[in-house]
């Protein structure tokens, strides 16, 4: 998560512009340009051309978004914004399903990660914005993946469980700060702003290529399934999802009801929590180290990695122990982690019936 100056809580989604080689990697909200390696380049697959005629866009899409006027320089530009959120919608509503052990899940969520109030508490606490976010962190209930992971895309597709309407503005440049900057959201407000890196990415949608074996490659089927194949700008949509307050604090909520009992929605939500973002964060093990989580997709994933080895440690008998510490926060808190899990287990519903094998979806 960044913070902006002048600015209480803002969080910041800075991915997915692969500069040209040669050029400066994406810099952060801070302004510090980063030296981390350069994120491997998008696998070659064929990329359709749009199609003309475009499928209807998702009814959640009015039902449950107000895209402004700052997004309609142009009609063009209007239908990109549409029609990313109409995929982030799709692949949520299937995402609903997901559980705790679909390949799509254990590939970014750990089950019972010691408690992450815990591990903020042993945080240095620097500055404002690591108050902020431990304060977030440590003040909510203990997050459990495999309710909360299904539980935030219900949230999602009922607007934090009131139909309560996202607003999705394309603000300036000056106003994004940085020609990088991907979108941005302040948890406290029902809103996404995209900025010129997200229209810089790659518009494909999922509606533009049949979900089948197509002998010309051109299905999302076909092997070889590499993730960042299937990443549209929903998941850009999905991750800022995750951190308005509205929709992770319900997704919290519906996972702290018990057996058999309903979310009431005339009470407030009294857990107010968003999901952070592990990316940009240096290694538990080496605070030099910013490699390791460096891509928002593959820090997401390990992340992951790192929480399993960590909780083997733990087991091991005292002696046979070098030092390791506990990631900075647990799986359930990353914002990407759910975009990516979700976007992993649609393809996955989509081509089960053309033996789609999610384990072999690589990085
Ligand atoms: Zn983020």
């Amino acid at each position: 998560m960044h913070f902006a100056k002048g600015v209480t809580c803002l969080v910041l989604l800075v991915l997915g512009v692969r500069a040209a080689p040669g050029t400066k990697r994406p810099v952060s909200i801070s302004g510090e340009a980063s030296t981390a390696k350069q994120p491997k380049p998008l696998a070659e697959s064929p990329q359709p051309s749009r199609p003309k005629l475009l499928p209807k866009p998702n009814s959640l899409v009015g039902k449950l978004t107000v895209i402004d006027g700052s997004c309609r320089p142009t009609t063009a530009r209007f239908v990109q914004v549409e029609q990313a959120l109409s995929d982030a919608y799709d692949i949520v509503e299937v995402g609903q399903r997901i559980n705790s052990e679909d390949t799509a899940f254990t590939n970014y969520f750990v089950l019972n990660t010691p408690s992450a109030k815990k591990v903020v508490q042993a945080e240095e606490e620097e500055d404002d914005k690591a108050k902020l976010r431990s304060a977030v962190l440590a003040s909510s209930p203990e997050r459990k993946p495999e309710k909360l992971v299904p539980n935030m895309a219900t949230s999602i597709v009922t607007g934090g469980g009131t139909n309560k309407q996202i607003h999705v503005r394309c603000p300036t440049p000056e106003v994004c700060g940085t020609s990088n900057r991907v979108a941005f959201v302040r948890p406290d407000e029902a809103a996404i702003n995209l900025c010129e890196g997200f229209f810089a990415r790659n518009p494909v949608s999922h509606a533009w290529k049949p979900f089948n074996l197509d002998a010309s490659g051109y299905g999302w089927c076909r092997p070889p399934y590499l993730l960042t194949n299937f990443l549209t700008r929903a998941e850009i949509i999905l991750h800022e999802m995750t951190h308005i307050k509205l929709i992770a604090s319900h997704a919290l909520a519906l996972s702290g009801l018990a057996e058999g009992e309903k979310f009431d929605a005339s009470k407030p939500v009294a857990n107010q929590w968003f999901a952070q973002d592990i990316y940009d964060h240096a290694d538990e093990n080496d605070a030099n180290n910013k490699d390791t989580y460096d891509v928002p997709w593959v820090a997401a994933r390990t992340l992951a990695q790192r929480w399993i080895a960590y909780i083997a440690h733990l087991a091991k008998p005292e002696k046979a122990k070098a030092p390791l510490n506990p990631p900075p926060f647990g799986t359930a808190d990353n914002a990407e982690s759910y975009a990516t899990a979700f976007i992993e287990y649609f393809f996955y519903v989509k081509c089960k019936a053309f033996k789609f094998d999610p384990k072999k979806i690589t990085l």
